[in-house]
C-alpha cells in the first residue's frame, strides 16, 4: 500500500499520501469512473484489532455514515480487504486550517467565522447524537473555497495525534484540548467535552498559541482542570467572557452549544448552513440494529486477531482511555485508585524501557518469547502454581521521550505475579518509572 498510481477496488486511481498518523495513511485519490477527488484514509486492520477498536469502530462508521453536514467532511464508503479498511472521505483540497497559523494568529473576523463553522457541525452532530471527543488541529481541514470542514467526527477511536510542530502541541504530545474531566476518567458527557476543545480552538485561532502549556505534564494536567489561562489583551472583552464559560472546568455549568450560538459576539455574520441527510429517519434503526457498515472484500471477518506489532504504539489522551478502559490519567494528580492492572509512565526513550525491561528479565532468569518493537513476552522458566508465569510488557507513545508501560500477566499464578512484579520488577524500574498509574495495589516509591 502506498504506492502512487494504484487502483484500489477497481474504482479508485489512489495518488500521493496526504497525511499520516498512528493507525491510517491518508490519501488523495480519484473515483475512476466520474473523476471526483476524493480522500482514502487507509487503516491497518491488525493495528486496531490489537488495541481492541474494531467493535466501536464498526458502530461509529454505522452513524457517521448517516451524518452529513457542509462543515464536517463527508464519509461516501468504508470498504476492507483481509488487512486493511478503507474510508473513503470528501477530500478537502485547502489542507489543515492550523497551517494558516503558521503565518500569525487570525484577525477576529477570519477566527469568528472559522468558530462558527466550527459550532455549526458541533451543534448539528450532537443534536443527532455523535459526538467527536477529539477535537484538534489535525481535524480541521479547509475545502478549495476555505470552508472549514471537520474530520473524523465520531471516528473517536480512530483519533491520532503524530505533529509535533511545537506551536500547537507541546513537547509531550500532551492533552492540550482535552476536557478535564476526559482525562480525570469520571464518564464524561461528548457534549461537554466537545465544547472545551472548541474553546480551545477558538482561543488558538485568536492568539496563534496554546491557552494550556507546560512542558511538565502533571503541571499541565493541573492547569487544565483549575482551566488557569489568561486571554491576551487582544481578544475582545465578549470573546474572554465566552472563553470563562467555554473553558469552566465543571462540565455542569460549562456553556452549553445554544447558549454559544445566542452569543452577540458569535451571531455577528452568521448564516448557519445545514445540510441535513436524508437518510435520517434511518439513523435510528440502524443505531439500534447496530449494523456495520462494512463491505469485505475476500469474506474475510474484521476480528482476525494476529499478535504482531510493527512499531511503538503512539497515543494521545483519547487513544488511551479507549484502549483501556481502567486507565485514569487522574492518577497523575491524585493517587488513590484501586487497580488491577499495572501501568507507568516514562520519561525514557522506547528503547532505554526495552533495555531495561530485557535487563530485569536476564536477571529474573525470564525467558524472551517475543520481541518487538514495543511489546516484549517473558516467561518463567519453571513450573509455579498455576502453570508458567508468564509477563507482557507493551510500550505506548506519548512523544518520542514521554511513554506509558502495561504490565500483564496472560498466564501462571496472579499472586506469583503480584509478588514477582512488587519485589522484583518494580524496584529494578525505579529509576525509569516517573509515575505509577493509580495503583494501590503495590506501594508508590
Ligand atoms: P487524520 O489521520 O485524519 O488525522 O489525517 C492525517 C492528515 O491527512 C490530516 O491532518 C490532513 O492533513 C490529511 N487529511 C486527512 N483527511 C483528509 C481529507 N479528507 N482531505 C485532505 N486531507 C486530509
Amino acid at each position: 500500500m502506498g504506492s502512487k498510481g494504484r487502483v484500489l477496488m477497481q474504482k479508485y486511481d489512489l495518488g500521493r499520501m496526504l497525511g499520516q498518523g498512528n493507525f491510517a495513511k491518508v490519501y488523495y485519490a480519484r473515483n475512476i469512473s466520474t473523476g471526483k477527488s476524493v480522500a482514502i484514509k487507509v487503516i491497518d486492520k491488525e493495528k486496531v484489532q490489537r488495541a481492541e477498536l474494531m467493535e466501536q469502530i464498526r458502530r461509529e462508521i454505522s452513524v457517521m455514515s448517516l451524518v452529513k453536514h457542509s462543515n464536517v467532511l463527508q464519509l461516501y464508503e468504508v470498504m476492507a480487504t483481509k488487512t486493511k479498511i478503507y474510508f473513503v472521505i470528501e477530500y478537502a483540497k485547502g489542507g489543515e486550517l492550523f497551517n494558516k497559523l503558521a503565518k500569525g494568529r487570525l484577525k477576529e473576523s477570519a477566527a469568528r467565522k472559522y468558530f462558527q463553522q466550527l459550532i455549526s457541525a458541533v451543534d448539528y452532530c450532537h443534536s443527532r447524537g455523535v459526538y467527536h471527543r477529539d477535537l484538534k488541529p489535525e481535524n480541521l481541514l479547509l475545502d478549495e473555497n476555505g470552508v472549514l470542514k471537520v474530520s473524523d467526527f465520531g471516528l473517536s477511536a480512530l483519533s491520532e495525534s503524530k505533529r509535533q510542530d511545537g506551536l500547537l502541541h507541546t513537547a509531550c504530545g500532551t492533552p492540550a484540548y482535552v476536557a478535564p474531566e476526559v482525562f480525570c476518567s469520571k464518564g464524561y458527557d461528548g457534549a461537554k467535552s466537545d465544547i472545551w476543545s472548541c474553546g480551545v480552538i477558538l482561543y488558538v485561532l485568536l492568539a496563534g498559541f496554546l491557552p494550556f502549556h507546560d512542558d511538565n505534564l502533571i503541571l499541565l494536567y493541573r492547569k487544565i482542570s483549575k482551566a488557569d489561562f489568561k486571554c491576551p489583551n487582544w481578544f475582545p472583552p465578549e470573546v474572554k467572557k465566552l472563553l470563562s464559560k467555554m473553558l469552566d472546568p465543571n462540565p455542569a455549568t460549562r456553556v452549553s452549544i445554544a447558549r454559544i450560538m445566542q452569543n452577540p459576539w458569535f451571531r455577528k455574520g452568521f448564516s448557519s448552513t445545514y445540510v441535513t441527510t436524508k437518510t435520517e429517519d434511518k439513523r435510528k434503526d440502524l443505531l439500534a440494529a447496530d449494523s456495520g457498515d462494512v463491505s469485505c472484500e475476500n469474506n474475510n471477518t474484521l476480528d482476525e486477531h494476529k499478535e504482531h506489532t510493527d512499531t511503538v504504539t503512539s497515543l494521545n489522551a483519547f487513544d488511551i482511555i479507549s484502549l483501556s478502559a481502567g486507565f485514569d490519567l487522574s492518577g497523575l494528580l491524585v493517587k488513590n485508585e484501586q487497580k488491577k492492572e499495572m501501568k507507568f509512565t516514562s520519561m525514557n526513550s522506547a528503547s532505554t524501557i526495552m533495555s531495561k525491561l530485557e535487563g530485569i528479565a536476564r536477571h529474573l532468569k525470564l525467558k524472551i518469547k517475543k520481541k518487538d518493537a514495543g511489546l516484549l513476552k517473558l516467561e518463567g522458566s519453571k513450573e509455579g502454581r498455576k502453570g508458567v508465569l508468564s509477563v507482557e510488557a507493551q510500550i505506548f507513545e506519548f512523544s518520542p521521550a514521554c511513554h506509558l508501560v502495561e504490565l500483564n500477566s496472560s498466564s501462571g499464578d496472579t499472586l506469583e505475579y503480584q509478588q514477582t512484579i512488587e519485589q522484583s520488577v518494580r524496584p529494578a524500574l525505579k529509576d525509569i518509572v516517573w509515575a505509577w498509574q493509580g495503583e494501590q495495589h503495590f506501594q508508590q516509591d
